[in-house]
């Protein structure tokens, strides 16, 4: 046997040989000598000789070892050198277990090692601890090898290392618990819907108002409620890629609570295509979905309603006490009318000369009696002052309320507000109506001021300061102003120093200084004050304690 001396490769060379000795095999060579080296050298016909699977499995990307059935390491491939750090010569002849890091379940070997010694391939994924990098996640499937007799041989077991997609993974449910966390917090229903209506993600929210519905979805009875009172299908609206904004909606549940009110936003969301045919981005069919937020506004309705319906009782009840007062001021000018005309025959009577003393005498009588009797109908048609509970009410807010209540005269008077609540007050024991009527007053005062004044630059400031004890008001304004003369007579009653007295009584800050007096405070014209009217005054907090 002669080898070649050519610029062959060496792989080529051991085939050459191999083949020139198979062609003629020395006498007395076994024939299982011969069938092992046939299996060797291949068929010169086979484009793939046996070599190639070996260069194949020695340069695959994975990490491949062959070990017998105790799992004892006969062959191990380069890129198996690579991921453990260790060079063949320190694994050959060692146990698989060389790189277990222990922090792999002992349930997960006994599964591997009952499915392998099946003949069954086992795939699953390992905690590894490379020799030198530390542990790394191994994604490893072992294949049994089988003799000819269908014997289990040996394993091969190829792995790679997997610990980066792990690590994405890990990132990808922490982001998912983050994004579910604050979604769960959050004080409004949220959810997401896909085209077809299919639910994709809620929040807690969602599922409280799911129970409240007694099982029914909550995003098909609110896209329901908002088809029929806004005219709008919600999920065709974000299909079409148009969002909407705080549409408020009312919903019925199930009980006594009455309707619930929702305000709802709705925005277009794009999903990625995660099929694999949009894997290269060229046919990647992103879906639309709708994220809908449903905001309960239902507290701030009843109020709005109740403060409306406030309103309503409230003009019904002056409408009712101003018919009343027209009757009693009827029957009383009716009244009156008796006295007044025996006043006028007296007093003919006077002028004529033909008044006797007794006939005079009898017809004052007759005044006085019928006077009486119309006083008396008078007091008796004078309104009852109605009697109101007290309650913690707090300042700014009532302030704010007839200021709102106002917003219109103000406008129409060019009045300019500057309006400089406190940031924090306390509370104060106090009855709403009689304070909202007292600030009412006074900013009615100071707009009748400031169109008195004919002034262009119209002014009204109103301030709330926290004083030890209470609560300092402030209305303010840079019409006429008071004279300092009068600062104390504004608060009689009947006092009126309007030029315009029309529809004036007179009584206004009198009874302004007794709703003040009757929260424990004090009224006063402030005499520093020279640009026009500084009405001061201060609300006691402590009053409901005595
Ligand atoms: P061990 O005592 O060796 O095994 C734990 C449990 O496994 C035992 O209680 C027993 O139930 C079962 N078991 C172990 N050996 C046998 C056996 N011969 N027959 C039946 N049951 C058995 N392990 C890794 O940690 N990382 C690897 O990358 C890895 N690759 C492998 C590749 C191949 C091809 C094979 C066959 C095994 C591989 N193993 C691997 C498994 C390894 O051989 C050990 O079983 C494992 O590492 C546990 O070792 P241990 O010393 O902690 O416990």
């Amino acid at each position: 046997m002669s080898v070649s001396q050519t610029s062959e490769s060496p792989d080529q060379t051991v085939v050459n040989a191999l083949g020139q000795f198979l062609g003629a095999p020395p006498p007395g060579t076994p024939p299982e000598v011969v069938e092992a080296l046939t299996l060797m050298a291949g068929d010169p016909a086979d484009p793939l000789p046996p070599r190639l699977f070996f260069e194949a499995v020695e340069q695959a990307p994975s990490a491949i070892s062959i070990t017998n059935v105790e799992a004892t390491i006969l062959y191990v491939n380069r890129a198996f050198e690579v991921l453990t750090g260790y060079q063949r010569a320190e694994v050959i002849g060692k146990n698989e277990s060389i790189l277990s890091s222990n922090a792999t379940p002992d349930s997960i070997y006994r599964q591997l090692w009952r499915t392998i010694k099946r003949k069954q391939t086992w795939t699953g994924t390992l905690v590894n601890r490379a020799k030198e990098s530390g542990d790394y996640i191994a994604e490893l499937t072992i294949a049994p090898v089988l003799d000819r007799d269908g014997e289990l041989k040996y394993f091969l077991g190829v792995h790679r290392n997997v610990t980066k997609v792990h690590e994405l993974e890990v990132a990808l449910r922490q982001q998912k618990t983050r994004i579910e966390a604050v979604l769960d917090a959050a004080p409004v229903v949220v959810v997401l819907v896909d085209a077809s209506g299919r639910i994709v993600l809620d929040n807690q929210e969602y599922k409280k108002l799911y129970g409240d519905l007694r099982g029914c979805e909550p995003v098909e009875v609110l896209r329901a409620g908002m088809q029929e009172q806004v005219g709008l299908d919600p999920l065709a609206e974000c299909l079409a890629g148009r969002g909407f904004k705080d549409l408020e909606v009312s919903i019925e549940t199930p009980g006594p609570g009455g309707p619930r009110w929702f305000a709802c936003t709705g925005t277009p969301a794009d999903e990625f295509d995660s099929s694999a045919r949009g894997y290269f981005g060229r046919n990647a069919k992103g879906e639309r979905r709708m994220l809908l937020l449903a905001n309960e506004i239902t507290a701030r309705r009843r109020e709005i309603e109740r403060a409306h319906l406030e309103h309503l009782r409230a003009r019904l009840a002056e409408q009712q006490l101003n018919h009343g007062m027209r009757e009693a001021l009827a029957a009383a000018i009716y009244q009156i009318q008796a006295p007044m005309n025996v006043i006028h025959a007296a007093a003919a009577m006077a002028r004529s000369g033909t008044a006797h003393l007794d006939s005079l005498a009898g017809m004052l009588e007759q005044i006085s009696r019928s006077g009486g009797e119309a006083m008396a109908a008078l007091t008796a048609a004078l309104p009852q002052e109605p009697r109101e509970a007290g309650v913690m009410v707090n300042v700014n807010e009532l302030l704010r309320r007839v200021l709102e209540l106002e917003t219109d005269r103000l406008l129409a008077s060019g009045i300019v507000v500057d309006w400089r609540p406190a940031p924090v007050l306390p509370h104060l024991p106090g009855q709403k109506n009689h304070l909202r009527s007292l600030f009412k007053h006074l900013i009615d005062n100071a707009i009748h001021a400031l169109n008195e004044s004919g002034r262009s630059h119209r002014d009204l400031l109103l301030a709330t300061r926290a004083v030890p004890g209470g609560v300092e008001v402030d209305v303010q304004d840079n019409g006429p102003g008071i004279p300092l003369a009068s600062r104390y007579r504004v608060f009689e009653p009947f006092y009126i120093g309007w030029r315009n007295r029309r529809g004036k009584a007179g009584m206004g800050l009198a009874l302004s200084q007794e709703i003040v007096s009757d929260h424990g405070g004090c009224i006063e014209v402030d005499p520093e004050f020279q640009d026009g009217c500084r009405i001061r005054l201060f609300l006691n907090a402590a009053k409901g304690d005595e």
